[in-house]
């Protein structure tokens, strides 16, 4: 069964098939009866790597979990479907999102997609963990971002500026995050207390023992 959902998959940004492994973490690196593990390996307790493309540099998880067992990593048993849009509008982590959609929406075509996981609220503009940001820099394997089911590429600004353009995306705005606001988060990390959080199934979220700092670059990509 185990073997059966993962897959050895080539670079998808250069096609070459030459991965070398950078961080590895074996099977139960995190106790599945202390933690939930959908988004680490969703629940299959299986080893991987974090590897990097030999040929262009690409960081990707290594194996991945196949598509259809996808659904697993983000369980509709630990998921709050009860989100309301309209409470969502408000909410000071998607509030910059909504207003930067606002200002660069399209008055012809209205219709906007989420691609993505969650509540769905990234639309039409892409979202990305930088893997070339100060807090990967930082916090190296330990690095928040590095969810080996849940995030399958690790994007800097030059693989995901490759993709797009492989694509056909021009990118309308890049927005990046304040250096200075992220040493002043470092600091205050340092002295900050572990916050604990459990899912309704009394479990630990592993998240919490990590540290990040803002390492997501926003852009807005339209197709041409
Ligand atoms: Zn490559």
């Amino acid at each position: 069964m185990k073997t059966n959902v993962i897959e050895y998959k080539k670079c998808i940004i250069c096609t070459s098939n030459e991965p070398k492994i950078v961080y590895s973490w074996k099977k139960n690196y995190y106790n599945p009866d202390k933690y939930e593990t959908c988004s680490w390996d969703a629940r299959y307790n299986l080893a991987f790597n974090i590897v990097r493309c030999k040929k262009c540099k690409h960081m990707y998880t290594y194996p991945s979990i196949k598509k259809e067992f996808l659904s697993n990593v983000y369980p509709q048993d630990l998921i709050n479907n009860n989100v309301k849009p309209s409470e969502l509008k408000s909410d000071k982590k998607f509030l910059p999102i909504i207003n930067i959609i606002s200002k660069y929406k399209d008055s012809k075509n209205d219709l906007i997609v989420d691609i993505g996981t969650r509540y769905g609220t990234l639309p039409y503009m892409l979202r990305q963990m930088d893997n070339d940001s100060l807090g990967r820099k930082l916090y190296r394997k330990k690095w928040y971002y590095y969810q080996s089911a849940a995030h399958m590429h690790y994007f800097d600004r030059r693989s995901l500026e490759n993709l797009l353009k492989k694509y056909g995306y021009k990118i309308i705005l890049i927005q990046k995050p304040s250096f200075f606001r992220n040493i002043q988060l470092f600091f205050r990390q340092i002295f900050m207390k572990k916050r604990t959080v459990k899912f309704n199934n009394g479990k630990f979220h592993y998240l919490n023992e990590r540290k990040k700092l803002r390492d997501i670059y926003t852009y807005i990509v339209v197709k041409e």
